[in-house]
């Protein structure tokens, strides 16, 4: 007995310094204040490209062509930016965005367009360092990265080749990082995706998406659904719930 008291003190304690260590480590740094500007789609027009991250970048627009009568609400535009050495080509990314639309048509949503961004990988690697919702300033890490763009309104997606340790796919919602540099930002890793076939069971741009315009995490029912917790149970199906939700965010726009 007392041996399992003095265990369970000890564990307990380790556990508190555990938490102890790891919390003001990752939050040590101040959040940088971010310029918030009122949504303004012609604001791309007059992007500053002269920072040192982004000089080589170049910008197109990709418009998505609606045919579908029952669309009710829009997302305007999406900034993509595509790392050159990342393993991405264009028109795969161009592809899956067509087919996040799609998906986001269940939901009588449309994405108009989305603004490809293509350019030099941080540190020429396209290796990123993941994950940390406190800002953290290292070099090849989300937030740094994310700080080196010029403004661009809405959801940004980021094209990467892999993290150093970290998932296919990564979405930052309000409810993890608002007023951080990456709120509203996912991330798609090709070198983790290549590896994995798990993925070709639903549309992983159209999940990550799902993550930010819902502002949560993963479903954890049976129902076969885009945003299943269990591998097993994803697919490209959004549920009334979730439609509403989506149609609710401030990302999307009333037709
Ligand atoms: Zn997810």
């Amino acid at each position: 007995m007392l041996k399992k008291i003095c265990f369970l003190i000890i564990s307990t304690s380790l556990m508190l310094a555990i938490n102890a260590v790891a919390k003001p480590d990752e939050c040590t740094f101040p959040k940088p204040n971010i310029k918030r500007q009122p949504y303004d789609l012609f604001s791309f027009n007059q992007t500053d490209w002269s920072n040192k991250l982004f000089t080589q970048a170049t910008q197109s627009y990709f418009y998505i062509n609606n045919n579908n009568k029952n669309i009710s609400h829009f997302i305007p535009v999406i900034s993509a930016v595509i790392f050159k050495n990342s393993g991405w080509e264009i028109d795969e990314i161009k592809n899956r965005f067509l087919i996040a639309t799609q998906i986001l048509q269940q939901c009588k949503v449309h994405i108009n367009s989305v603004n490809i961004i293509h350019t030099e990988a941080p540190n020429k690697t396209g290796i990123i360092r993941h994950h940390r919702t406190c800002y953290n300033p290292e070099p090849n890490g989300e937030h740094f990265i994310t700080n080196q763009l010029p403004y661009l309104p809405g959801i940004r997606a980021f094209f990467i080749n892999k993290f150093i340790i970290g998932p296919a796919g990564t979405a930052f919602n309000l409810k993890r990082a608002a007023n951080t540099p990456i709120e509203n930002t996912i991330w798609l890793a090709k070198n983790h995706l290549n590896n994995n076939p798990a993925h070709a069971l639903y549309e992983i741009v159209a999940h990550e998406l799902g993550h930010i315009l819902l502002n949560e995490g993963h479903t954890n029912n049976d129902q076969p659904n885009l945003m299943s917790a269990k591998p097993s149970k994803l697919n490209n199906e959004l549920n009334d719930l979730q439609c509403n939700k989506i149609r609710q965010s401030p990302l999307v726009y009333k037709l």
